[in-house]
């Protein structure tokens, strides 16, 4: 139930809603200004609940937002934000993001133009529960990143690969032979049914948490191996060098880092690779969220520190930081048929991105 059905229903008195205005406000601002921007952004764009989650007596929409062609086949995007409810900015940038989109879009003829021939699908609060705990997991303690049925080939050592000792240690995976939990069965359903007419699709996904650099990461996080679309991944990485010499970003498989059970991009890749869908490029921003507790080492003192910029002109910043990616992706979506490689080029893209992204022993 979304905020505006809450309002309709007979008998849901006033102090319901002041309470859960007042819970939103303490404990979940990003859900307030998702549900602000669905009535600013009418009717250019739509939206509908994905799942509804419950927090204590409060229940949270799961929504996604659709803006451009409603046409099957066109290109889709996908942004995919608080996967991990304690990393918030991923979610804030991609509120950011949509407000330009909207604002933009009642004056911007070459993006009203773009979005005629493609489709932006967001959700940009998947594990509303998690946010507003402040938990990395969702209400039932599981990882989503963790939760989907796929095994890593060769795990990385520790809980970080995921485990299922139990729901009071992080990167829990949920117990065995269980349904995905709700949120990441939502989003498997809303990507199948974006993509699998698309003639190409991109998903970006926002997380903070690793390393001193932002990283774009793309699957495979449980397998030591190149994802079968690495040539299609090269020309687009290529044309995104070539186009911006001095981004910031460092590209490369997760399997780079660390190897993980249940990711859910390796599973999503894994099922349109199964029903034969057309290239479809999952990735991962990665915030390199330890430069922000460099800067500012009182940032150690607080959970949160660890996964989003507290001081202010760091958080303005990585909210403008990556405007450059985002519309990047939106033109390459759009001008998919002028730069996906065919015949010898496909093959070149190919082995440029064997020797790049060459398999290497997943550290431990
Ligand atoms: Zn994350």
């Amino acid at each position: 139930m979304d905020s505006r059905l809450l309002r309709q229903l007979p008998g849901v008195t006033d102090e319901a809603q002041s309470g859960r205005a007042q819970y939103l406000r303490r404990s979940l601002p990003e859900l307030q200004r998702l549900e602000r921007l669905i009535r600013k952004g009418e009717p250019a764009l739509r939206w509908r609940v994905l799942a509804e989650v419950e927090d204590g007596p409060y229940s949270l929409p799961v929504y996604a937002l659709e803006l451009g062609s409603s046409h099957p086949a066109a290109p889709v995007l996908l942004l995919c934000g608080g996967i991990h409810g304690i990393e918030r900015i991923g979610t804030q940038l991609l509120l950011a993001h949509l407000a330009n989109l909207i604002h933009r879009l009642r004056w911007d003829t070459s993006l009203q133009q773009l979005l005629a021939g493609v489709r932006i699908v967001c959700c940009p609060l998947l594990n509303p529960v998690g946010m507003a705990r402040g938990w990395r997991s969702n209400g039932n303690g599981v990882d989503l990143m963790r939760n989907a049925p796929v095994e890593a080939d060769t795990p990385s050592h520790g809980l970080l690969a995921g485990h299922r000792l139990g729901r009071w240690l992080p990167w829990y995976r949920g117990e065995s032979d269980r349904p995905m939990q709700e949120e990441a069965q939502s989003l498997c359903c809303l990507v199948r049914e974006q993509i699998v007419r698309a003639p190409f699709s991109l998903a970006l996904d926002c997380h903070s948490g690793f390393g001193m650099r932002d990283r774009v990461w793309f699957p495979y996080a449980g397998q030591a191996r190149l994802l079968e679309n690495a040539a299609e991944l090269h020309a687009l990485v290529q044309l995104f060098e070539r186009s911006h010499p001095h981004h910031p970003y460092i590209f490369e498989p997760q399997y780079h880092q660390y190897c993980t059970h249940g990711d859910l991009w390796d599973y999503l890749y894994q099922q349109h690779r199964q029903h034969g869908g057309q290239p479809f490029l999952p990735l991962t921003l990665e915030l390199g969220s330890w430069l922000w507790v460099k800067k500012n080492l009182r940032q150690l003192t607080s959970y949160t520190g660890l996964f989003n910029p507290l001081v202010p002109h760091r958080h303005q910043r990585t909210l403008r930081r990556h405007h450059l990616l985002l519309d990047f992706l939106l033109r390459a979506l759009a001008a998919w048929d002028h730069w996906l490689p065919q015949g010898r080029q496909w093959h070149q893209h190919q082995r440029r991105a064997e020797r790049r992204w060459a398999p290497k022993e997943a550290p431990e």
